[in-house]
């Protein structure tokens, strides 16, 4: 089943005189059970890219659907609520309300989406290796910590897209294993997973990768 797809997407922006193409007529689509990795070089369009898949962003052409609904050119309260229900977003940074715990700031977003559920609050806590940190606020975290917290608030409602951009990034290697697992269990319950990443580990992971540069695809394995 396709969870997303990105139609000839185009993206520019203008500070004052100069034109960024930001993104260039980028199409692409992820099933169901799928994870798939997108690289590219800083600049290249893939935070823009995820920002315009999860109607965070509207792209100046080409549309979006997820779950065959159309997110792209509608109000945003409509957008809102199709990504409340539908789409986690964990972004570089921005992730957690500052005066929330790490504990609060997942258990808000499970009712905001009216999705409560103590017993995946738990594991997903300690599959992002938080156990230690759960009661922590965002001030005394580690670039990692804040990181594997944005993650866990991307997935606390249970998403069917979940678009994360370097949730693996300042992290050691068992812990980005342990991240690993906890996508690829996410993934095998039927929902799609769309992972910027500058890690081999996680794009050799993931069951696709896609290249970004300059604001568009340059291949598709
Ligand atoms: P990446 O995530 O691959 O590093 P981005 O999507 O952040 O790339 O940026 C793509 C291009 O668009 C870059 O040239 C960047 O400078 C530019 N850009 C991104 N956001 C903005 C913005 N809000 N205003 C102006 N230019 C932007
Ligand atoms: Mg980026």
């Amino acid at each position: 089943m396709r969870i997303v797809e990105a139609f000839d997407i185009y993206r520019f922006y203008h500070v004052e005189e100069e034109e960024t193409l930001a993104l260039r007529g980028v199409s692409l689509s992820v099933e169901s059970e799928e994870i798939v990795a997108v690289q590219g070089p800083s600049g290249s369009g893939k935070t823009t890219l995820l920002s315009c898949l999860s109607g965070l962003d509207e792209p100046d052409g080409g549309y979006v659907t997820i779950m065959g609904k159309h997110i792209t050119r509608k109000p945003e309260v409509e957008r809102a609520k199709i990504r409340a229900q539908m789409v986690g977003i964990m972004l570089q940074s921005g992730n957690l309300f500052g005066h929330l715990s790490v504990e609060d700031n997942i258990k808000l977003q499970m009712h905001l989406s009216g999705k409560i559920d103590t017993v995946w609050l738990d594991k997903l806590i300690e599959e992002v290796g938080l156990t230690e940190r759960r009661y922590a606020f965002p001030m005394h975290l580690s670039g990692g910590e804040s990181a594997r917290a944005g993650l866990a608030v991307a997935m606390a409602a249970k998403p069917v897209l979940l678009l994360a951009d370097e949730p693996t990034g300042e992290v050691d290697f068992n812990t980005e294993k342990q991240i690993l697992s906890l996508l690829d269990e996410y993934r095998k319950k039927g929902n799609a997973v769309l992972i910027v990443t500058h890690s081999n580990a996680v794009a050799n992971f993931a069951n696709r990768i896609i290249h970004l540069f300059d604001g568009r695809i340059v291949n598709n394995e």
